[in-house]
């Protein structure tokens, strides 16, 4: 393991589907979850995709 690795591995769900789409790294120091607007291939539609646990 490396020592500064802040970083953290995420998945981005699509809120509509519920299908991890997209994974992203974020600082741990960051208590905030991500969501963002990204295309999403099984609604086919842009939508609303929030931060979750990776697997
Ligand atoms: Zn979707």
């Amino acid at each position: 393991m490396a020592k500064n690795d802040t970083r953290l591995i995420v998945a981005l769900r699509c809120q509509v589907c519920k299908n991890k789409n997209y994974t992203t790294y974020k600082n741990k120091k960051l208590q905030d979850k991500l969501s963002s607007k990204k295309y999403c291939p099984v609604c086919t539609a842009h939508t609303q995709h929030e931060e979750t646990k990776l697997k």
